[in-house]
């Protein structure tokens, strides 16, 4: 059906490599955001160079801003010969920090075997690359198309994309007249759709204790033990509780089905800071940080009204108890109607050209969709990109050339379904 689309699609790999490989060598690791300027230049003067108004927009004031790292966004929109829908692809440029296990160069691009290697291959300057490179083809192919296309690429997503999409979102940049349809190619997998995400809560909790000689803990009061007791009291009543709580989200992988709780860290001992021998003294203070994430079905409220339930539970009961609580991150729940256009458009395009039905997901994480929906009130919005979900963030990272190619022919070809055009020559 879109034959001549799909060859010019084709004829474009070696662009698309090459266009992939040019974002890896830009180090945009965050934290702390480096290279965000000269990664969103690269983006819009390409885009520049094929007619499209581009804009760059710094999230200044946001998270993480400043003259040093500038949270620099940048829009690029092309409008159509008549008025129609206008779809939007937004790509993250930021990047999550090497970390170890590498035996490749992270910021090199390295090709091999069909892949794109390097921090970002998948998690996903090969997903932005792809819609570029799709968007690049329509315009090639059909000069009447209606509506307009756009092209965005944001900083900050890893760290809660405040800096980035949450900032246009708040500018408008999201929302209805200016944009219907948006598409972010986050790896899901080539074949899925995801049309949302569960929530999060992460939660700092503190106990508090009493500083004594260590050899005479009784004339003390150890925050550990304490901590030990919410331990316990997680272990022996939350987890069992979330171990029940279901969700008809259709998320993956399957374990994600349900409500979870992750101890992302814990550090008992002296309050102030310590950087000598180890002190015979009873610690005053324990630090633990949760991560709480939920289904659509849950009361935001409720997840915490669980912890801090406990926590009071504990004050009443034990005896020294006491804590302070201290909220880090939250984000409700999304999830975008499996009928929507956006989602209808896309699993079909991937049914055509990969020749399978389209499996429709929710993400067990969280991505920018949450500010496009809850901030720019735009319901139509997916996740679809060429990247392996599992692959984000692991060392060796790569995308697979033939998954760029066959993601941007399904992104190129649902934007023509979503513009209403006929297919093309
Ligand atoms: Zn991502």
């Amino acid at each position: 059906m879109h034959d001549s689309l799909f060859a010019r699609i084709e004829a474009k790999r070696d662009d698309l490599v090459e266009l992939t490989r040019d974002l890896i060598r830009f180090p945009t690791v965050n934290p702390p955001g480096e290279a965000y300027t000269p990664c969103a230049e690269f983006l819009g003067n390409r885009l520049t160079a094929r007619g499209f108004d581009v804009g760059y927009h710094r999230g200044e004031g946001e998270a993480g801003d400043s003259d040093r790292y500038p949270r620099t966004n940048v829009v690029a929109r092309k409008e159509g010969t008549r008025p129609g829908p206008c779809i939007h692809f937004n790509g993250h440029i930021d990047v999550v920090s090497v970390g170890q296990g590498w035996t490749v160069a992270p910021f090199e691009g390295l090709v091999r075997d069909g892949k794109v290697y390097g921090r970002g291959a998948c998690d996903m300057k090969g997903g932005l690359a792809a819609a570029v490179i799709a968007v690049e083809a329509l315009l090639e192919e059909r000069n009447d198309l209606p509506g307009a296309l756009e092209v965005s690429g944001t900083v900050d997503e890893e760290t809660g994309g405040y800096g980035g999409v949450g900032y246009l979102a708040k500018q408008g940049f999201f929302s209805r007249p200016r944009v219907d349809h948006v598409i972010i190619p986050e790896p899901l997998n080539v074949d899925r759709v995801c049309i949302g995400h569960r929530g999060v809560w992460w939660a700092e909790i503190e106990t508090r204790g009493r500083i004594a000689h260590g050899s005479m803990p009784f004339l003390g009061d150890c925050a550990v033990r304490h901590m030990g007791a919410f331990l316990q009291k997680l272990e022996s009543e939350l987890y069992p509780a979330l171990a029940e709580k279901h969700t008809d989200m259709p998320v993956v992988p399957e374990g994600a089905r349900q409500s979870t709780l992750n101890i992302n860290s814990i550090h008992g001992g002296l309050s102030e800071d310590f950087d000598g021998l180890p002190a015979p003294l009873v610690p005053d203070s324990c630090r633990l940080v949760l991560d709480r994430r939920y289904l659509i079905e849950e009361d935001p409220e409720e997840v915490k009204r669980e912890i801090v339930a406990l926590l009071e539970g504990l004050k009443h009961d034990r005896q020294g108890f006491d804590y302070a609580l201290r909220e880090v991150l939250a984000f409700q729940p999304t999830m975008t109607d499996p009928e929507a256009p956006v989602v209808r458009a896309v699993s079909e395009a991937i049914e055509e050209v990969l020749g399978r039905p389209a499996e429709q997901v929710v993400s067990p994480g969280t991505y920018d969709q949450k500010h496009i929906v809850r901030v720019g009130h735009l319901e139509d919005c997916i996740a679809y990109g060429p990247g392996i979900l599992d692959l984000a963030h692991q060392p060796d990272e790569y995308v697979g050339i033939d998954d760029m190619v066959a993601s941007a022919k399904v992104m190129a070809a649902a934007t023509l379904a979503l513009l209403g055009t006929a297919p093309g020559r």
